[in-house]
């Protein structure tokens, strides 16, 4: 039996067979940096995938302020801390001005349990739109929603979901596609209303990541916001994925996709592994919400907490990390659109900044199993992707936004001889 093989089988008298793991044959890394990772047979590896090391694994800034800050004060939010205020100014500097309160929490579950809470109570009602391939967190009312994973709870009867087209498999008229999804949409808000659920919010990533990262019409975000709102729901933007500059050029995935949310949620890069999150919001929203709810959370925005989000924020910009992902995405890109072109078993190139796919199908028809192929193949090359989409059959190539030009070449050198294999 292989060391790894030996602590696949401790692990799974332990912690247990289903909590998953990447690869038929699992990887087991001992040590991080940059976007490097060193396995414990002492090979490295390119981290093509892992968006939450955000500035890199190990990072040197982030390392020192998470150190000094713990060896100086941490402390829960129930006394005043100017580190905890300094961040959140420097985080909210980075929205539009309308989008200028915060609260913390430590996961992107409890983020978007808040934003869905605050929903409720301001709105007064309990439906909510979600799309019906999504994720977005663990707890009860998060897995009621849930239409992206196995869970055994079933869908809330409060819940609607919309199927997200994508114009890459649909070749009907972009308008057409438009129109019966908005009509598809103004059904399930009927059938809230006429339930009297109501509705109080729709909660998307602005990206669809986990739906494969779709090319949707012009006009779908902007339709599902206008619905939404004038049905008297909030609209939540779950930036756990999108966030942070992910998209290149952009620092929300909301700004990508061209609307203002009334909530965002964030969390995965924001602590560069840390566990943070925050929904950010407006002053009237926090003020309705604060005011009949005395809110506290023991760890959320502690002062390491704030300490190293400030060093991510302050890393990002150092090292043009936003230009970065806009310039060595759109290079990659043209890449993937290239290789979509030239291997008649992918079907388009997905994405934007450093997060991108290749569409796998076969006559039409999604072929996970091609995808499957490559992910492992890039494993044998050295090379850390995985797969996202109802099928399965989208690459997932998402590094830290550290992700260097020297290391591009890398990747698509990989990519390109893993296609070539099948
Ligand atoms: N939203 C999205 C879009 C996510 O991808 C995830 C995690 N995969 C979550 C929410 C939940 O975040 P967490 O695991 O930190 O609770």
């Amino acid at each position: 039996m292989t060391a790894n093989a030996a602590l696949k089988a401790r692990r799974d008298r332990t912690i247990g067979p289903y909590s998953p793991l990447f690869y038929d044959e699992p990887l087991q890394f001992v040590r991080g940096s940059g976007v490097w990772l060193e396995e414990a047979n002492g090979e490295r590896y390119l981290d093509g995938y892992n968006n939450v090391p955000h500035v890199g694994h190990a990072n040197g800034r982030v390392v020192a302020a998470l150190a000094e800050q713990a060896a100086t004060l941490n402390i829960h939010t129930r006394y005043l801390n100017e580190r905890v205020v300094d961040y959140s100014e420097r985080l909210l500097s980075t929205f539009a001005p309308r989008l200028d309160r915060i609260l913390f929490g430590n996961s992107g579950s409890e983020a978007n349990e808040l934003a869905l809470r605050i929903a409720r109570q301001l709105t007064g009602s309990t439906g909510v739109i979600v799309s019906d391939y999504s994720y977005h967190g663990t707890t009860i009312t998060l897995a009621e929603l849930t239409t992206g994973l196995r869970t055994r709870e079933p869908l809330g009867p409060h819940v609607r979901t919309l199927r997200i087209p994508d114009l890459d498999r649909d070749q009907r008229p972009e308008a057409e596609v438009l129109a019966e999804t908005l009509a598809e949409l103004d059904a399930a808000i009927a059938s809230l209303l006429d339930e009297g659920y109501g509705v109080s919010a729709s909660l998307f990533d602005p990206l669809f990541s986990t739906e494969g990262m779709p090319r949707v019409p012009e006009g779908l975000v902007a339709g599902i916001v206008e619905r939404v709102r004038r049905a008297g729901g909030l609209v939540i933007a779950d930036e756990v994925q999108s966030g942070f500059g992910r998209t290149g050029g952009w620092m929300w995935g909301h700004d990508f996709a061209g609307m203002t949310p009334d909530l965002v949620t964030m969390g995965k890069p924001m602590g560069n592994g840390h566990p943070m999150s925050a929904v950010v919001t407006s002053e009237a929203i926090l003020d309705e919400f604060g005011s009949r709810n005395e809110f506290f959370n023991t760890f959320a925005g502690n002062p390491v907490s704030a300490a190293v989000g400030e060093a991510v924020l302050l890393e990002m910009e150092a090292e043009g990390l936003m230009d970065r992902a806009k310039r060595l995405g759109a290079e990659a890109r043209a890449e993937f659109d290239r290789l979509a072109a030239t291997h008649d078993f992918v079907r388009a190139a997905k994405g934007t900044g450093l997060f991108l796919g290749l569409d796998f199908a076969v006559d039409g028809v999604p072929a996970p199993e091609l995808a499957k192929r490559v992910v492992e193949g890039m494993k044998a090359r050295n090379v850390l992707i995985s797969r996202i989409g109802r099928d399965e059959s989208v690459l997932k190539v998402r590094p830290p936004l550290a992700f260097g030009e020297a290391e591009l070449p890398i990747l698509l050198g990989a990519l390109t001889d893993s296609l070539s294999d099948i």
